[in-house]
């Protein structure tokens, strides 16, 4: 694998297989994968202009984070507000507030991760928030911000009129996917380049992976762009299997999964949270979850503070799609449920039911920054010497 920095690809021409630089150069392939990932929707898309104030922070890459670090740092005690409640707005608000920084959190929905959460999933973590100190200011998107003589925001005005003081301002408002250079050449289908079950596109000779495809779910027979680690690191591997092992390597099988851990918090889920809900646990406690049935099936799994066994059984029992005829019976059974379904043998050969490799304990956390501060370290430095002795073509 030749490693090639520092390059901007300007146009792709994938009938005629070539790749276009921004410095002229045209890059030959044989077999193109697209992992061009996706770009943080930014405020001015909505019509607000943050003038690149350096308070106001996005969060997708690694040059973001070290910003969002830098800005935090310097506000301890002062006032952030946190735009968007999906997982950026949640993860960041925690943290922000870790960090001894006053937390406003503004978004439009009714609650907070309105793409997944139900109501009564979202209203426990929004409690759990705001006893940690964090404020929420629902149904409402902000307006305009007004500027200090510096250039730096000073506070944050919203559409319903009021004015939030801010001293750092975190956006999370969603991704585009990044599929500018194959429109009109490829297959678009739900925001993402089209694939299928061996993450073609529409041109054989191309594959697309992680944020930017949009696959099929053999599960509910239905394409899917999802936006997860986990899906891009499985869907990388099948698509590299199957350029390399072509006769080996099966279809795509893949189960959503989606986690996050905030505070001491941490929940996972499985599938697609479509259908009837039905919550069981302990929503006073630490320990509870939902199912959602869909067309008479299990099609959804969620679990906050479970063990890895637990979270492997809500994982098997998703993948098997059991039948669910009595929504009251599967109430009271509850978590029992899936620790039953998921005994059985599987039915399906697919061999990423567990999600095991992924379940960290909560100790890791600190190791885990420091080894990604480390990697992150070693990346840069291999970029720079990398950028340095490269050969062109
Ligand atoms: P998101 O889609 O999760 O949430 C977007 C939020 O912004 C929603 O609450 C939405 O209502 C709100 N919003 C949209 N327009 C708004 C506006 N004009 N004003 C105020 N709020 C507005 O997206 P995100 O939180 O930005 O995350 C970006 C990406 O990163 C997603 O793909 C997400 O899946 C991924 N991510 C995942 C994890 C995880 O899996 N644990 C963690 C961080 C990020």
């Amino acid at each position: 694998i030749e490693l090639v920095l520092g390059t901007r690809v300007m146009s792709a021409d994938v009938r005629r297989k070539t790749l276009l630089t921004a410095t002229g150069e045209t890059i030959s392939y044989k077999i193109l994968i697209i992992a061009t990932g996706a770009r943080a929707l930014k405020l001015e898309e909505f019509g607000v202009g943050s003038q690149d104030a350096e308070n106001v922070c996005y969060l997708r890459d690694l040059a973001d984070a070290n910003r969002l670090v830098n800005v935090m740092q310097s506000c301890t005690g002062e006032n952030a507000v946190v735009i968007g409640g999906g997982y950026i707005g949640m993860e960041c608000a925690a943290s922000l507030v870790i960090n001894k920084i006053n937390v406003t959190m503004v978004f439009p929905e009714a609650h907070c991760m309105a793409r997944l959460f139900t109501p009564k999933i979202a209203s426990y973590y929004e409690e759990y928030y705001k006893s940690k100190g964090v404020k929420f200011i629902k149904g409402t998107v902000l307006s305009s911000f007004d500027f200090d003589s510096k250039g730096k925001v000073t506070a944050v005005n919203l559409r319903d009129g009021s004015k939030l003081p801010a001293d750092i301002v975190v956006v999370g408002i969603g991704i585009r996917p990044n599929t500018s250079l194959f429109e009109g050449q490829l297959t678009i289908e739900k925001g993402g380049i089209k694939v299928n079950g061996r993450l073609q596109a529409s041109n054989s000779f191309v594959y697309a992976v992680g944020d930017v495809a949009s696959f099929p779910v053999k599960l509910f027979g239905e394409t899917r762009r999802l936006e997860h680690v986990d899906s891009a690191r499985k869907s990388a591997k099948l698509a590299v299997a199957a350029i390399m092992e072509q006769e080996k390597t099966g279809e795509f099988d893949y189960l959503p999964f989606f986690y996050s851990r905030v505070f001491t918090l941490s929940w996972q889920f499985y599938g697609e949270p479509v259908g009837e809900v039905v919550h069981f646990g302990d929503y006073s406690g630490n320990m509870f979850g939902a199912y959602w049935v869909n067309k008479g099936h299990l099609v959804g799994s969620f679990l906050e503070g479970g063990t890895k066994e637990e979270y492997d059984a809500i994982a098997n029992a998703t993948r098997l799609k059991p039948v669910i005829k009595d929504l009251a019976k599967l109430e009271t059974q509850g978590l029992g449920f899936a620790m039953t379904v998921s005994q059985k043998p599987p039915s399906g050969s697919h061999p990423e039911v567990s999600s095991s490799a992924l379940v960290l304990e909560k100790p890791v956390y600190g190791l885990q920054a420091t080894v990604g501060v480390i990697l992150a370290a070693s990346i840069a430095a291999f970029a720079y010497w990398y950028g340095r002795r490269r050969r062109r073509w």
